[in-house]
């Protein structure tokens, strides 16, 4: 049967800790694969939180969550601003009570690659993404280091989630270890 793909891994972890009624963040919409799949689980009891500095994500994502899911502007939020700001968007009462965090690094597929996640907002928002969740609440991140930036992006997150205290964090690495170079991984942190 195989292993199951990085995004596919993400996924599950995302839909194991993500139950109706939750609240949830995508950090990075992009095409809106991850917000589409929080929306579809957190239902329209729960809310769910997305960010991305690129209006193209913005439209993609809607499109993708009304096809699919009638009512979802009476419960996401699609923010146009970096995820840095969550904290500053997200209001003070769902602060500590968000269910999961996913980020998805680097471009938006199909557009222009010179809009990437960026070393120093990645980490800032990471911290707060830790901040927003509640006790067993996750943040998932999948890390691809092929592009430009890639590298060292990846490297400075790794650092930051090897530095997390084991007993507040777990965390978690998802790599194939004979693909190429390249492969996208993820790393998945529990908060305790
Ligand atoms: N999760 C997406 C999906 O399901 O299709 C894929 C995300 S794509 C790999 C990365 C996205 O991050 C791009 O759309 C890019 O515009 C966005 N991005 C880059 N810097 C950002 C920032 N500081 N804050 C929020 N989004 C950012």
């Amino acid at each position: 049967m195989g292993f199951v793909s990085v995004l596919s891994f993400a996924h599950q972890l995302l839909s194991q800790r993500v139950h109706f009624g939750d609240k949830a963040i995508d950090a990075t919409l992009g095409n809106g694969n991850d917000v589409l799949l929080l929306a579809k689980l957190t239902g329209n009891r729960g809310r769910v939180y997305g960010f991305d500095i690129q209006q193209q994500a913005l439209d993609q994502s809607w499109m993708r969550l009304r096809n699919e899911i009638p009512d979802a502007s009476s419960f996401v939020q699609l923010h146009l601003c970096t995820h840095a700001s969550m904290e500053a968007v997200i209001p003070a009462a769902d602060q500590g009570t968000i269910a999961a965090v996913a980020f998805n690094l680097g471009y938006l597929p199909g557009a222009e690659q010179d809009t990437i996640t960026q070393e120093a907002s990645t980490i800032s928002a990471l911290e707060a993404s830790l901040r927003m969740l509640r006790k067993g609440g996750i943040t998932t991140i999948v890390l691809y280091t092929g592009h430009k930036g890639g590298f060292e992006e990846a490297q400075a997150v790794e650092s930051w989630a090897m530095q997390l205290s084991a007993a507040d964090y777990q965390v978690l690495r998802y790599q194939f270890a004979n693909r190429a170079k390249h492969a996208p991984y993820l790393l998945a942190v529990e908060k305790r």
